[in-house]
């Protein structure tokens, strides 16, 4: 079969109700897929019947709402269609209800205190909007319906309600700018494409490794003599091995509907990268978390381990999920390309504006939402864009937005330079030379990159706070626009120009890499928390509140129930890191380094009484190596005995503290750790290592 016949082979889309159901019934599905009406009772029963028809015809035996809880992956709870009739006779049943609600037992899933266990309802509830589909593992396959989480309460419980909220609001605000510019009431939809960075090692050193398996990074491991610095990894040859794992996850992610484009091997060494083509921010956001489901899976099924850890090895890059963002018209149109009209260019022009003036205003916020214990080892460091938030346009794009702002007046000649510069924008962009790729928030032509969100993460959060951010920026502008009446080019220049000049600290073109950006960042006002904690707290402020209660993404309980989730993963991510490197030492390297210790003294001594005199200097030399040795093992231990007390320390404080404290007390404890046993590892014999190095497992496979 080819590529286009398996797509979508597993997924009930309309073109496929619309075979199956009764006209006036697919209309009504229609509506609620567009409109969100909510089905009647006999519609819902006759759309579940046709649902199970054509899962059953596919073997299918469960089904399950697929939902995504705060945990940030997806969650499942499969229930039989065997039924009973009224003889007993059993039969196949999936009734509209069963198909609309569900009730899992929601008291094991975090709800951030909204929820007390012993009011532990919880409901998922069909999300129309996203077709439903099958999945397979193995020999069994399983009907998926996408569904919203929420408590018994009405508050939503899971990333998706929000992301659909938010998806809303940017229709409502963009949608009314767009009728303000061009008097064409259209929709318009967020758009969205993941790019999925991942690593991927052979399994049987994965799971000799007690820190992949339990924390999946390697909290201890040398640098091998060569990492990523020849940089001849980076669009190589596809190992075998590996394109074939690629291969499998792509007719699988191919059958779900899916649309994955291309693969490729990324920067350091075992590490690679898949991209979609871009969709619907909702169904993109449902895409990720297959494609990460999905890769686990097929991984296991190829003996190899894929890890979506932001930072699995020290020293080479770690990896992210890039956001590619735009807004799409109801008539296709990307709302974000600058085109060869004037009136076209008006339009992206004041789109482009908003999204700059919301990074300008959200920006700290939308950071924030990617904050997390795996993605603090990147922000900062070097390799990923850092913890500071700012937006790259190019050259071209910043030169009209600074002619904007200065020009005096604007007459026939400036206008006609504005225009021009913007008609040539698609030339410049195609050429695709004016790229940053050090920036966290960047132009690329037609949609903006939001380039520090983590390899692991749900894309719901930062999509949400984005869609939010820009719906925010647009309504304050339309209060403009809705006054300027006809609206000319002088007009609109004159209306955008307070808000480029007010969001001007926000744009950055040079290397956010370097120390003097952090200099200059730190001059404008432009926050740069490097940590979890101190990220997050920007969440639970006022300001925080009235953002997420004013754009309704997230009611001000539900805001406080998301941060105080992030903040125990965080707290227990650590916990666990901390816990697993302390075991490692003592089981495997202070193990090894002692039976060497002993041995080397051993065959000092030995040496010494043979020899005598006559073996001085081998005897002073290799003492001082011996020397050496045994005092980075009383490091190690001093390191550890001090990491253990901290976090003990730790656990006897209040929860709300963990967090913090882990941050301030025992990640840098592990760091000095690490870096004894690290040292250890290149001085011990290897024959008695036990642990797979980083020498297997990124070059071995
Ligand atoms: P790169 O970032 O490496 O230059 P591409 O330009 O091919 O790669 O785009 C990366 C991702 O951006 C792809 O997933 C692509 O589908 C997505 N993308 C392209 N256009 C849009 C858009 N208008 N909205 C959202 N995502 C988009
Ligand atoms: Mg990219």
């Amino acid at each position: 079969m080819t590529s286009a016949e398996i797509f979508g082979s597993h997924v009930l889309d309309l073109q496929t109700f619309k075979k199956r159901l009764p006209k006036p019934t697919f209309h009504a599905l229609r509506d609620a897929i567009k409109k969100g009406i909510q089905l009647d009772g006999p519609h819902a029963d006759t759309i579940a019947q046709a649902i199970m028809e054509w899962a059953v015809a596919k073997g299918v035996t469960h089904y399950t709402h697929w939902f995504q809880p705060m945990t940030g992956h997806s969650a499942q709870k499969h229930d039989a269609f065997l039924s009973f009739d009224a003889n007993m006779q059993p039969i196949d049943r999936f009734s509209g209800n069963q198909l609309i609600q569900s009730e899992p037992d929601a008291s094991s899933f975090p709800s951030g205190g909204t929820r007390t266990t012993f009011e532990a309802r919880g409901y998922t509830a069909w999300d129309p909007s996203s077709p439903v589909f099958i999945t397979k593992t193995g020999a069994v396959s399983v009907l998926c319906i996408p569904s919203v989480f929420f408590s018994y309460t009405g508050h939503a419980l899971d990333t998706k309600t929000p992301l659909l909220r938010s998806v809303k609001k940017l229709n409502e605000a963009a949608g009314a700018a767009l009728e303000l510019l061009t008097g064409k009431k259209l929709s318009v939809s967020a758009t969205l494409g993941c790019e999925q960075e991942y690593f991927l090692v052979d399994r049987k050193w994965h799971d000799m490794r007690p820190d992949l398996i339990m924390a999946g990074r390697t909290v201890l491991g040398a640098s091998p003599a060569k990492g990523q610095q020849m940089e001849d990894h980076y669009f190589g040859a596809i190992k075998s091995r590996v394109l074939a794992f690629m291969e499998d996850l792509e007719t699988q992610l191919y059958e779900l509907g899916v649309p994955c484009k291309t693969r490729h091997n990324e920067v350091a060494p075992h590490q690679y990268e898949m991209a979609p083509i871009f969709g619907d921010a909702n169904l993109a956001a449902d895409n990720n978390q297959l494609v990460m489901e999905v890769a686990r899976k097929v991984a296991l099924e190829h003996d190899l381990a894929i890890l979506l850890h932001e930072k699995p090895f020290a020293g080479v890059n770690g990896s992210g999920k890039h956001l590619n963002w735009s807004m799409s018209a109801g008539d296709g149109r990307n709302l974000l390309e600058p085109g060869h009209t004037p009136q076209n260019n008006l339009t992206f022009l004041y789109f482009l504006v908003a999204v700059v003036n919301a990074i300008h205003k959200r920006g700290d916020l939308l950071r924030a939402t990617i904050a997390s214990a795996g993605n603090d080892h990147r922000l900062g460091a070097n390799e990923a864009p850092p913890a500071i938030m700012s937006v790259f346009l190019g050259s071209q794009l910043t030169n009209i937005l600074d002619t904007i702002e200065k020009v005096d007046t604007f007459n026939e000649e400036t206008v006609a330079s504005i225009d021009l510069g913007l008609s040539e924008l698609p030339n410049i962009m195609v050429d695709r030379t004016d790229r940053n790729r050090t920036s966290p928030f960047a132009f690329t032509g037609n949609k903006f990159e939001f380039r520090a969100c983590g390899s692991s993460h749900s894309v719901s959060f930062p999509v949400s706070a984005l869609n939010a951010a820009v719906a925010e920026s647009l309504l304050e502008m339309n209060a403009k626009l809705e006054d300027i009446g006809q609206v000319t080019e002088k007009a609109l220049f004159e209306l955008l120009r307070p808000f480029i000049s007010a969001s001007k600290n926000v744009r950055f073109e040079g290397n956010n890499y370097s120390d003097e950006w952090a200099a200059e960042a730190a001059k404008r006002g432009l926050s740069n928390l490097k940590t979890t904690p101190e990220a997050l707290a920007l969440w639970q402020t006022d300001e925080a509140q009235q953002f997420v209660t004013s754009t309704g993404f997230l009611s001000g309980l539900e805001l406080g129930a998301v941060i105080n989730v992030r903040l125990e993963q965080y707290a227990k991510h650590l916990d666990i890191e901390a816990s697993t490197m302390l075991r490692m030492i003592d089981n495997f390297v202070l193990p090894a380094a002692v039976s060497f210790q002993g041995e080397t003294a051993a065959s000092l001594s030995a040496l010494s009484e043979a020899l005598g005199e006559r073996a001085a200097k081998a005897v002073t030399v290799q003492a001082d190596r011996l020397a050496n040795l045994a005092e980075t093992i009383a490091n190690l231990i001093e390191a550890r005995n001090s990491l253990e007390a901290e976090l003990e320390a730790v656990h006897e404080m209040p929860e709300d503290d963990h967090a913090l404290a882990m941050a301030q007390r025992v990640v840098p404890r592990m760091d000095t750790a690490r870096g004894f046993a690290d040292t250890l590892e290149t001085i011990v014999d290897a024959s008695t290592w036990e642990l797979p190095t980083y020498n297997e497992l990124l070059f071995l496979m």
